[in-house]
């Protein structure tokens, strides 16, 4: 049997490394950041509102301006990624390489997919026009096998 390969997503969360990561991204560690920082980790792709519950559950009163905000300073740094789907309000996620998601039209999850083919990007546009592309940002949609499931069910 083939060894399970490791995903770069299972990165520590430890809140030694979280801090470190917000230092390193030139941001003030507050309790605020930190547990905002950890939701999204322990929850990818969580909507604004899913943080804030989570967040709350850690830290008790917490504002939704503070959690927006610490979305917002921490996604302008880069050290989280902000991603919308068509049709989705933003989601967060603490996976910042290039990577890609598959959507499901039904039930709207979603899951990180690696990248197509080779290095980021992996789309090579066919005229990049003299921009320096750095990303590609790619959403597979289609349903996920739990709605494919209830679909044929439903027949
Ligand atoms: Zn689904
Ligand atoms: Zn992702």
């Amino acid at each position: 049997m083939k060894p399970m390969s490791k995903t770069r997503t299972s990165q520590s969360h430890d809140s030694a490394d979280l801090r470190q990561s917000l230092k390193a991204a030139g941001l003030q560690v507050t309790a605020q950041r930190l547990a905002v920082y950890k939701a999204v980790c322990t929850s990818p792709h969580a909507l604004a509102d899913e943080v804030c519950q989570v967040v709350r559950e850690e830290l008790g009163v917490i504002s939704r301006q503070a959690v927006y905000d610490a979305l917002n300073v921490m996604s302008e740094c880069g050290i989280i990624r902000r991603i919308q789907p068509a049709g989705s309000a933003a989601r967060y996620e603490h996976r910042v390489d290039n990577h890609h998601h598959l959507a499901c039209r039904s039930c709207g999850s979603l899951i990180d997919i690696d990248c197509a083919v080779g290095k980021a990007p992996c789309l090579v546009a066919e005229d990049d026009h003299g921009y320096l592309i750095d990303e590609a940002e790619v959403t597979y949609w289609g349903y996920c096998p739990e709605c494919q499931k209830s679909l044929a069910d439903n027949k």
